[in-house]
């Protein structure tokens, strides 16, 4: 589902990917894993077709991000669904309103306040919000909720593109271990249940051992590391990781 062959990025002068190669199937969850500037938000954002290769290209459902127009590029992307570290909500509009703008693509021109928008999405939009455990929630302002449950609305948003591949970056770096595993959890029950193929940065080593089908270790913007994650040691994982723990939980 995601083909990435010879993927070069510089930036100026930093190289930030360097010839990396990463076929991801459909269904798989996979982590990269990495330190610091490793270059594991700037593969995210090239699955995303935020950014554009310098050498190499990029497959995602079928389509080389080189070859597309932005037309194109926008429907691919309105395919490919992203929740980052700092979740992005609005925090002034609610909890069902933040949803909702998962489905902006969906719809023609702008929408401002709830009752501008379908009632068929709005329910759609209950209905995620019930999934991920926060209906009781929807017509709270965003920033009145705490970070893991804001999480959570990302999650129910991403779902309102009815994408078919999920990219995380960072997607609980910001919370604590608690509300790290709840959405960790939530990631990887709604994957399961439609089929989705994630794709999921991470910092905490134990968590990606815990949580993933597969580990990717990035250094440096090299991949280093490729294997399924059962069998890895966490010696190994660690050692790959850089061998210093900045786990941020
Ligand atoms: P972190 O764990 O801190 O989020 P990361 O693994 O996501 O790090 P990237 O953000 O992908 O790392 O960065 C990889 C390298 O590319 C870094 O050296 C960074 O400074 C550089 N870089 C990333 N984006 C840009 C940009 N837009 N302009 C210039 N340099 C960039
Ligand atoms: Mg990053």
């Amino acid at each position: 589902i995601i083909t990435i062959t010879d993927l070069t990025k510089d930036f100026g002068e930093t190289r930030a990917l360097r010839a990396v190669n990463l076929t991801v199937t459909r269904g798989e969850v996979v982590v990269l894993l990495g330190l610091s500037g490793s270059g594991k938000s700037t593969l995210l954002r090239h699955i995303d077709g935020l950014e554009m290769p310098t050498e190499g290209d990029v497959t995602v459902l079928g389509q080389s991000v080189r070859s597309l127009r932005p037309t194109a590029l926008r429907s691919l992307r309105g395919r490919v669904a992203m929740i980052f570290q700092q979740f992005e909500l609005v925090p002034s509009l609610t909890v069902v309103e933040n949803v909702l703008t998962g489905a902006l693509a969906r719809v023609r021109g702008p929408r401002l306040g709830l009752s501008t928008w379908p009632k068929n999405l709005k329910q759609e939009a209950l209905t995620h919000l019930d999934r991920v455990g926060l209906l009781h929630r929807a017509y709270n302002r965003a920033d009145q909720l705490s970070g893991g449950q804001q999480q959570r609305v990302a999650i129910a948003r991403a779902l309102m593109q009815n994408p078919e591949v999920l990219l995380a970056d960072e997607p609980v770096a910001s919370l604590d271990p608690e509300s790290s595993d709840v959405v960790m959890n939530l990631i990887r029950e709604i994957a399961a249940e439609r089929g989705l193929t994630v794709v999921c940065s991470l910092h905490q080593v134990d968590l990606a051992l815990g949580w993933s089908d597969r580990i990717v270790g990035l250094r440096h913007g090299e991949v280093v590391l490729d294997t399924p994650t059962t069998g890895l040691s966490r010696d190994r994982a660690m050692e790959i990781y850089g061998h210093v723990s900045v786990s941020t939980s």
